[in-house]
Order: structure tokens, then sequence, then C-alpha cells
């Protein structure tokens, strides 16, 4: 050995970004022909285009995959929140209309106007900045104006419309951008009657109205989001922005009728270990459950490490959380941990390595929105937030796995 490498340090080589054994436990199985079948069913209902939203690693069914399940199904616009996200689209391959709505200032806008993609402006600041990008670029962008009508979240407050519409059009005027479209967005459209509703949608045509009168033309006007687009049609407009429902969830739990989707997501693992309990056996950390009868309990190899929502049981009010087991629905019993928690086998035959699903679709199986409630939130939550230490495994069945 030579004396200079005496005591060198190893060589430091490409980050590792699978220092954790992923899908060594559990998978996510996601059915593209679920994602296809939905947008198949939501385009012939609604009847105009469908924008599919796929942010977030679309919904956490994985955004690229699911974008392509989207178009097969017949949705003509895809969707992301980030330039980022847009622009891992079209790096996939996918060359058709595309918007996105979020970024801040100083992200780079010059790749995704030369990608073609639709911006979204808030304001006369973006704009700018788009103008510039153009510029530099040499391509006309394309620009999607979003209008605030009463979510106060994104979007240009009505006091400033006036001035996004008049900069918008000045800009379509010397060749910057063509303005593709005008936009909003919806506070409680997963509560149908609420008087939001239709002070929004009012102030939507509004906004279109005096776009027009600053000589705008845009082609794409569109408000609604799944709900909205199931259960409003007078917010259809031009084309409808679906994500919770192309992937086969309740966009408005309690008022959505039957329409037959069918979630494409389903979570599943094994049971580690099967023990039996004796009344007053307490389980897991903090003793929050107590047996108050002989039972068996199994030990499911997941936590909140994995994005299992901790709060999956609770001592009440309402019950936790149920995961199926042999095929019948089991409470989750004591504190969910970081990376198990016990469910309540009720004595019946059940061995280690038996199969547990948390959730997914089909009889006997809780669902997302089962999980939701059982948590205190929405359902678009549990699937986007899941994954962790499991795999996504993708299938492409009529039947479920
Ligand atoms: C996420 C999002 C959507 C999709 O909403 P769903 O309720 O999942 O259909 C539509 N528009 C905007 C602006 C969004 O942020």
């Amino acid at each position: 050995m030579s004396d200079h490498t005496r005591g060198a340090s190893p060589p430091v080589g490409p980050p590792t970004t699978a220092s954790t054994p992923r899908g060594e436990l559990a998978e996510i199985v996601v059915n593209l022909a679920a994602i296809r079948h939905n947008v198949r069913v939501l385009r012939e209902l609604i009847g105009v285009p469908l924008i599919a939203v796929v942010k977030a690693d679309g919904y956490g069914h994985g955004m690229v995959e699911a974008a392509r399940a989207a178009r097969e199904g017949g949705a003509e616009w895809l969707a992301a929140a980030t330039v980022a996200e847009a622009l891992q689209l079209r790096e996939a391959g996918y060359a058709g209309p595309l918007l996105c709505w979020l970024m801040l200032p100083g992200t780079d806008l010059e790749r995704p106007v030369e990608e073609g993609i639709d911006l979204s402006a808030y304001s006369v600041a973006e704009l700018d900045a788009i103008a510039a990008a153009a510029e530099t670029v040499g391509r006309r962008a394309r620009v999607q104006l979003k209008v605030d009508t009463g979510l106060n979240r994104g979007g240009a407050p009505r006091s400033s419309w006036l001035d996004l519409f008049s900069r918008a059009r000045a800009g379509e005027r010397d060749g910057t951008w063509k303005i593709t479209g005008l936009w909003s967005h919806f506070a409680c459209s997963d509560e149908p009657a609420h008087p939001a509703n239709d002070r929004q949608e009012e102030a939507f045509r509004a906004a279109v109205a005096l776009a027009e009168d600053c000589g705008l033309r845009p082609e794409l006007l569109h408000l609604a989001n799944s709900a909205a687009a199931v259960l409003r049609p007078s917010s259809r407009f031009d084309a409808v922005r679906c994500g919770i429902a192309v992937f086969g969830l309740d966009p408005a739990p309690g008022s959505t009728p039957d329409l037959g989707l069918i979630p494409a997501m389903t979570v599943r693992t094994r049971l580690a270990l099967v023990k039996e309990l004796a009344p007053g056996d307490a389980v897991s950390y903090g003793h929050r459950w107590v047996a108050d009868r002989p039972t068996t309990v199994g030990l499911v190899p997941l936590g909140y490490g994995d994005g299992i929502p901790r709060h999956a049981f609770h001592p009440g009010p309402g019950p936790s959380a149920e995961v199926a087991v042999g095929g019948k629905r089991r409470p989750i019993r004591g504190t969910i941990c970081m990376d198990q928690f016990m469910v309540d086998l009720d004595g019946e035959p059940a061995g280690i390595g038996d199969e547990v699903v948390l959730f997914g679709s089909g009889p006997d199986v809780p669902t997302a929105q089962d999980w939701a409630e059982a948590c205190g939130t929405i359902s678009y939550e549990i699937v986007t937030r899941i994954g962790g230490r499991m795999t996504r495994r993708y299938v492409d069945s009529e039947a479920m796995p």
C-alpha cells in the first residue's frame, strides 16, 4: 500500500437515495385501468374537456403514470401545481396541453415558456417576469390569468383585475404571449348548497366580462374542480380541472351521486406477528387501548414513517381506522408507532404472513375515505401522504388486485 492512501477517507460516491430499503414490507398498488375508467366516466358525465390534475406526484399515485392513464382515458389537458412538476411531465414525453399555477419570484420561467407550458399569472409582476422569459427565449408564451373569486388563496384579487387584464392585453398585442385561459377556483364546492359557490360563479362571470371589455378572448374559461364538475353543471364553462375524482375518490362525501368511480390505490402488507391478549392487557405506547376480553392482535409493519396518520388510532370521538385481514374489517388497537401498529383479530384464525389491506376498493375493504373519516381529514391527505418505505407497483386490470 502506498503511503499517500493510508488513512485516506473512503471515496465519496454519488448520493444514495435508498438508504432505507423500500418496499420490503408493504406496497402501494395503483390500478391504471381504474384511472382510465374514472376519466371516461367523468368525461362522459361532464361533457366538456377534462383537465386531469396530477400534482403532488399524482395525489400519491405517481405523476407520470397517472398522467398517462388519464390521457388514455380521454383527458384533453393535464395540470400540475408547480413549474417543476410540469417540466417533469414534458421530460416524460408529454407534449400536449399542460397548465401549472404556482411559482415564486425567481422561478425559472424560460424553460416552461420554451416547452409551451401554460403558466398562470396572478399579478402584473408575474406577467412582467413571464414577458422577460419570453423575450430571452424568443418565443411567445402561453399564459392563463387566474382570478380570485372568493377563495382568498392564489389568484388576482378583484381590485387588481383591471390592471392585470390591461397588462395582459398589451402583451398580447405586442406578441409577448397568447392569453390562453382565464380561470378561478372554488372554496366550498364539496358543499354544493354553500352560498359561496353562487357568489364565486357570479364573480367569475364578472371577471370574464371585464376581460372581454379589455379586449381579451381567452379560449379556455375554467372554474370547477372535481366536486363542482360533478355537482354544479353551471360551473363547467370550457373545461373542468379534476384531481381527486380521477383517482376514484369521492370529491364531496355525502353529496356525490354514485358514479361508479373506482379507487385507484390499494395499500397492502402482511401480518408480521400474531399474539394472544388477556383481559386487561394494554397495547402499544401509552397503553391507550386495553383489552376487555381475551383476543388476538396482529402486528402490521407500517407506521407514521410510512404516512399512516398517527391519529388513525384514537380513543374517541368516533371509531379508529380499520384494515382488512382475511376479507374482514379489523380495527386498529393502540397507538400507531413510527413503523408498526396492531389490529384486533378478535380470536379468529389469522397467521403471520396473512394479507392486510389498509385501504383500496372492493367489498369489505376500507376506502381512503373511511380512513379520512376516522382521522378527521379528507381522502386527499390520506393518499397524498402515504408512501415512506413502501414501493409503488402498477397493475392494469379491470378487476382489482
Ligand atoms: C388541486 C386543484 C384542483 C383539483 O381539485 P380536486 O378537488 O382534486 O378535483 C383543481 N384546481 C386547483 C387550482 C387545484 O389546486
